[in-house]
């Protein structure tokens, strides 16, 4: 048997000819060689998907099935099908690649470019008082790492052992353990992809330990969700009859513990069993990709990327859809479950965003990160009556909560005047304004560069998780074993009263606070959409009708790499115009919200058959909440397609995250693939330095999964590509489609911001 042939358990078969989608019939659409790499004629013809225009200039070598479009992205062009010199054309695609990368890097904007072209107001006054007082901005850094690493950017260096690094050049087609591009690209993702997995899994432990522990009493904690205990654990198969919701949370909370972190192999993943549509599970299970854990896949890919040890680049990304998988159903579902169960679903509601929210003279405290227990007793003390009139006492005109990253979007929905200010990239942004006492950081997305400007400001700065120290920040944390966690509300109370400290003596510290402020609704949900419209039906009937043209789940975090905040919303411009409703969580959300699309009035932004649906009073932008709503969203696109007899990879949906940037934007996108839904970008992974594993990422899939991943750094195309899949989609179902795509309509989103 040959190192490339499955072995997998028979009855299981992984058809790894069919994940990878390599290699198709001899010959196909090739050109002779000598009609070379550039400025070649255009004129063969293929019929197979794919994302470029035959006017773009682009550059590609035809023996490979990869080419790259004008801004370098790696595109899937032509099906090979003949074996050239395998060492000439590998070196062909070295230089390839490394053209793409030099035009790739050509579209990374400067931090003048940011300043010029960021859609909010806000975030541009910021960058010029952070400039006048001189602390530095990611977009500073970022323009100091140019030209960033072409092995980097390419995934071609490894230093997986110390015999490395390695790296792949013209003259080095593999490192010293004879790993070659494929294997190091692939070995690369599958880390990242772990690394992601980890991460929202952590997030998942620990709500999921907050839901057992306050269930069973050793935390002070109401269960307040019990619809939501009750409902999911009847899906577990958990008994709910005749049972307090405080023993069916308890159970419920077993279960998505054993499946974060089961160690026998012949079990049952249990989330996967209650939530998964079947049709999924088939194409899983045939793939056999369905996770015995979350821990055991995150164990095993750093197991088997490891030097000498899996050879096979098919199976390194096998792993690498196996950590999808468990990332989605512990990481993102298991945390989100835990949530809603512990803290409620919470409902739909009204809040002002962005910094001109910010209000002098009070104890000013900013929650940043992902876990909500702390948060949620921190607020809660701080809206005491006796803590207010401790800050009365001091000086102050009382304490207000304002929210970054997730916590403040978790926060926003459940406890009534947590203030939305922005994402993880301009925290520093938001901690210039000097008029910040308190900054609580808990876990991911929380840059250790705030803590220059915190000093800068002498914002005090607390850490409460073990997991996420930065060094001059104060420690108010649960111990590794949660030995203290008995405790939650005294730390909350220590919290809130060094806030209060800190205002006394931040006196006299200059404050500015950019004039923006806009009002947003936030906390859509499955449970809203279904009490809204009775049920999923009445959506249904205006996607089916064309009021909706198609669904997007619009995410993702921020990357430097394009204009901050920019391909947000550029992109949501041509869906709105286009009639597409979008989702939206997380960071990505935050432009959506500072910028009027969350709105009530954002409905002007909307095409007319998608205002027809939207009136009198829905936004255009439905706002879900915390990266691990994803859950909601997912939620809400299942729910419609049920209502439809459909699978969801039939449906006219998508995945969008224009900007993402960490390991957790890998896997969100992988996700939803695995879903069956498409997905969109505007930035590049790591993985110009393999054909197989561009090809395996963006095309390979769609025979297998029913879904590709598609990349363009134009904003306005790839809103464009997104509808036109729509479309095809609309037709496929026999619904009305439009014959043509509008552009959409720039420029209304910083007209709302100035406005409020
Ligand atoms: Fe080099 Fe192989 Fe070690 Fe990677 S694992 S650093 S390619 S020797």
């Amino acid at each position: 048997m040959s190192t490339t042939e499955n072995t997998a358990a028979p009855g299981r078969a992984l058809n790894i000819r069919k994940i990878s989608g390599v290699r198709a019939e001899p010959g196909a659409g090739l050109l002779s060689e000598d009609e070379g790499e550039h400025g070649h004629s255009h004129e063969h013809s293929h019929d197979h998907p794919h994302g470029h225009s035959h006017g773009l200039q682009h550059f590609h070598t035809h023996r490979n099935i990869i080419g790259f479009d004008e801004h370098g992205i790696p595109t899937v062009i032509l099906k090979a099908g003949h074996e050239d010199d395998p060492e000439k054309s590998d070196q062909d695609f070295i230089k390839d690649y490394s053209k793409a990368i030099t035009e790739y890097r050509k579209t990374f904007p400067s931090r003048q470019d940011v300043i010029d072209q960021t859609p909010d107001p806000a975030v541009r006054d910021m960058i010029l008082r952070a400039e006048q007082i001189g602390f530095d901005t990611c977009f500073d850094r970022f323009d100091r790492q140019k030209p960033q690493c072409a092995y980097g950017l390419s995934g071609v260096c490894c230093k997986v052992c110390n015999m490395g690094p390695c790296r792949i050049t013209p003259k080095a087609s593999r490192g010293v353990c004879g790993a070659d591009a494929d294997l190091i690209v692939a070995r690369n993702l599958l880390r990242s992809g772990a690394a992601g997995a980890a991460q929202h899994g952590m997030h998942a432990r620990e709500v999921i330990l907050n839901l057992k522990w306050a269930a069973e009493g050793k935390l002070d904690l109401p269960v307040i969700g019990a619809n939501k205990v009750r409902s999911v654990a009847a899906a577990f198969g958990i008994p709910v009859e005749n049972r307090a919701a405080e023993e069916i949370a308890s159970d419920l909370a077993d279960a998505l513990l054993e499946d974060l972190s089961r160690t026998l192999p012949d079990q049952e993943y249990r989330t996967i069993a209650a939530l998964a549509p079947e049709e999924r599970r088939k194409v899983w299970e045939q793939l056999d990709i369905i996770p015995i854990s979350a821990y055991h896949e995150v164990f095993e890919a750093y197991h088997k990327s490891g030097c000498g040890i899996d050879g096979d680049w098919r199976s390194v990304m096998q792993q690498f859809l196996r950590c999808g998988l468990a990332f989605c159903f512990s990481g993102v579902a298991g945390a989100s479950i835990a949530t809603d169960c512990l803290f409620g679903v919470g409902d739909r509601v009204t809040s002002m965003v962005n910094l001109g929210a910010l209000k002098k003279g009070y104890v000013n405290i900013a929650v940043h990160g992902h876990l909500p227990l702390l948060v949620s007793e921190i607020v809660k003390c701080g809206q005491s009556e006796a803590m207010q009139q401790l800050a009365r006492e001091k000086g102050a005109l009382g304490i207000r909560f304002y929210g970054i990253c997730c916590s403040g979007l978790a926060a926003m929905y459940r406890y009534a005047g947590v203030i939305p200010l922005s994402n993880a990239v301009s925290a520093e942004l938001v901690l210039g304004t000097g008029a910040l006492d308190l900054w609580v950081a808990d876990v991911q997305d929380v840059y250790p560069a705030i803590m220059d400007v915190a000093r800068c400001f002498r914002t005090a700065v607390v850490t409460t998780s073990e997991s996420a120290r930065l060094p001059g920040a104060e420690r108010f944390e649960f111990d590794h074993r949660h030995s203290n966690i008995a405790e939650t509300k005294k730390l909350a109370e220590r919290i809130v009263r060094r806030a209060v400290e800190s205002f006394e003596s931040r006196r006299g510290i200059p404050v500015y606070i950019p004039p923006y402020e806009v009002e947003a609704e936030i906390g859509f949900s499955v449970e809203y959409v279904c009490r809204r419209f009775g049920s999923f039906g009445p959506v249904l009937e205006a996607l089916k009708d064309g009021r909706i043209l198609g669904i997007v789940n619009m995410v993702g975090c921020n990357n430097p790499k394009v204009v901050y905040e920019r391909c947000i919303i550029d992109v949501a411009d041509v869906l709105l115009a286009n009639n597409v409703l979008i989702l939206s969580n997380g960071c990505a959300s935050f432009p959506l919200m500072k910028l009027g699309y969350c709105a009530k009035s954002g409905i002007a932004k909307a095409g007319p058959r998608l205002r027809e649906f939207l009136e009198p009073d829905l936004p255009p932008v439905w706002h879900v909440g915390e990266c691990i709503d994803n859950t909601r969203s997912s939620g809400i696109l299942g729910g419609i397609a049920g209502a439809a007899g459909r699978c969801i990879h039939e449906m006219p949906y998508g995945f969008a995250s224009p900007e993402w940037s960490n390991e957790k934007g890998i896997n969100a996108a992988l996700a939803f693939r695995l879903m069956g839904v498409n997905s969109y970008h505007c930035v590049e992974a790591p993985i110009y330095g393999s054909r197989n594993v561009i090809e395996f990422l963006k095309e390979g899939t769609r025979e297998t999964l029913k879904s590709v991943m598609h990349v363009d750094t134009d904003p306005k195309k790839l809103g464009l590509r997104i509808v036109q899949d729509m479309i095809a989609k609309r037709r496929a179902l026999g619904w009305p489609a439009p014959e043509a795509v509008l552009p959409g309509e720039p420029g209304s989103a910083e007209t709302a911001a100035e406005n409020g």
